[in-house]
């Protein structure tokens, strides 16, 4: 592996002050070290999939450079969740103040116990697949070989209701 590596990142909230949540998350990213922001998607509401009776998200997604491993990043996002007030969830796919997920690692596929790579539900997700199309819809999934944009098209048309915040 080179030491820069390319990544990209889905960032979520529908707790509290979700805007600046999803904000501040980014930001503290970057302070941790090691990672600078080269891109940044628009922002959108989102209506809950899988776990519906909750309010709507608030997504976005980032490009990332960074120098630090997978299992780094992982850690680095999983404290920047803690110091967002993010506790154990209760309920799966359940209401959260912070959500930030890998979705890719430059090409890297990996399936271990605390990390798979890429995000092994981001196909099925408008609100990952709408922002990252935002950033870059040519990026080709390192295990489907298709496109964001193509992933995009081939969701039912009326599921899971995307709209750009103003
Ligand atoms: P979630 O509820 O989606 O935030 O999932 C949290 C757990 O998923 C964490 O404990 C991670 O260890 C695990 N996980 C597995 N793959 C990923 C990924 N690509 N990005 C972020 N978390 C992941």
């Amino acid at each position: 592996m080179s030491d820069r590596h390319i990544v990209y990142i889905s960032v979520g909230s529908n707790l509290g002050d979700r805007l600046q949540n999803c904000r501040q998350g980014i930001i503290a990213l970057t302070r941790c070290g090691g990672s600078r922001i080269l891109a940044q998607s628009r922002i959108y509401m989102t209506e809950p999939v899988d776990y519906e009776d909750q309010d709507w998200f608030i997504n976005m997604a980032v490009k990332l450079e960074t120098t630090k491993d997978p299992f780094e990043l992982l850690d680095t996002i999983k404290s920047v969740q803690r110091a967002a007030g993010r506790k154990r969830d209760k309920i799966r796919f359940g209401p959260r103040v912070l959500d930030l997920d890998i979705i890719f690692f430059d090409d890297l596929v990996l399936d271990s116990d605390r990390l798979v790579v890429p995000h092994p539900r981001m196909h099925q997700r408008r609100f990952v697949l709408k922002p990252i199309c935002d950033i870059d819809p040519t990026i080709i999934h390192p295990i489907f070989k298709k496109d964001m944009q193509s992933l995009l098209d081939g969701l039912g048309k009326d599921e899971q209701r995307v709209i750009e915040y103003q």
